[in-house]
């Protein structure tokens, strides 16, 4: 089979591999759609992403819903020929963070298409993918495949709402109006958020934000945009970038939340002492938990829309293209790969 393996920054290659063969509990899964997500781009641009650092070429992808090729001799519920999205997250299942719930902490997760256990886990960027069944969700008939490829993000843009504890009624601030920015918008007016302001230096995605239903928009550049708010119950950071993140920091209100979701640099400065000072509460929100059929749902009953998020789909040949197209952004949401 074909698959598209990361070598080192900007350099992705076509690699011949052996179909793999699922075990006694999993399931030979064809990818039909794989999104290229901001971690799939850190790689691609670094190399690395954060402190994952690829010891040898591995192959990227983890947002995908495909179809069943295989089914091992033990699985049930599954047969050859269905429609499923794939959560990624294989966590160990024995550990503290496991048996406490938490199991996105796992000390020992394996991730598809993730350099951050070794071996490391090949992703979907492949002709077929070995998952455990337990990981397969069916899709109900009405649900396109390439929605079923954003369940992925939409999970994480669910678990980081959830950090926020109830968002009904109250007013946000989207820091970054990139793929998580939006689906965590789409999740807040799903759930009954008052007033939601999208911050992007980009103007599509402010657009985008718009067109999605955000209240308001702002051009964290000009600063008399936003200088001046300082009345959010709750910020999302979903830029990864620190000066978005010191902007977030001032336009909550004292004693507010601020959730930090996109990936910062590995050290930056900001001007910490306004965290004390206003009593705010910093929450991380790493990948997801327990939220993946919850996502399914909203989106099988259409209170969350998914329409529109995925702006160009490239074919599985032209994988390093859609990357390049990808860092580049150009007017991009999400950058999906249809084999
Ligand atoms: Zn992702
Ligand atoms: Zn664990």
């Amino acid at each position: 089979m074909k698959t598209f393996q990361l070598f080192g920054p900007k350099d992705i290659r076509l690699v011949e591999k052996a179909v793999p063969v699922p075990g006694a509990h999993e399931v030979l899964v064809r990818p039909v759609f794989t999104g290229i997500c901001g971690s799939d781009i850190h790689y691609f641009r670094h190399g690395y992403c954060g402190q994952y650092k690829p010891l040898y070429p591995f192959a990227l992808g983890h947002e995908f819903a495909g179809v069943v090729e295989r089914v091992g001799q033990q699985v049930q519920g599954l047969a050859v020929g269905d429609c499923v999205a794939v959560d990624p997250s294989m966590p160990c299942g024995t550990c503290h963070h496991c048996r406490s719930g938490q199991y996105n902490l796992c000390l020992s997760m394996r991730y598809f298409g993730s350099a951050s256990c070794h071996p490391h886990i090949d992703g979907s960027m492949s002709q077929f993918v070995v998952v455990p069944a337990v990981n397969c969700y069916v899709l109900p008939p009405q649900m396109p495949m390439e929605h079923a490829a954003l369940l992925e993000p939409l999970c994480v843009a669910l678990h980081a709402v959830r950090q926020a504890g109830h968002v009904s009624g109250k007013s946000v601030f989207i820091a970054g109006g990139g793929p998580i920015g939006q689906l965590i918008l789409r999740v807040l007016k799903a759930f009954g958020t008052y007033s939601i302001t999208v911050s992007d230096v980009d103007a599509f995605a402010r657009g985008f934000a718009l067109k999605s239903g955000a209240s308001a928009v702002v051009d964290p550049l000009v600063e008399s945009e936003w200088k001046g708010m300082a009345d959010f119950d709750v910020a999302f950071e979903a830029s990864g970038n620190p000066a978005a993140l010191s902007n977030a920091l001032h336009v909550v209100k004292r004693g507010g939340d601020v959730v930090l979701v996109g990936t910062l640099p590995e050290t930056f400065s900001i001007s910490g002492n306004v965290i004390m000072n206003r009593q705010l509460r910093l929450l991380g929100s790493f990948r997801f938990a327990h939220v993946f059929e919850e996502a399914l749902k909203l989106v099988a009953s259409g209170i969350i829309e998914l329409d529109g998020m995925v702006t160009a789909t490239f074919s599985f040949d032209d994988i390093p293209l859609a990357f390049q197209q990808a860092l580049e952004k150009n007017g991009h949401m999400k950058i999906q790969i249809a084999s």
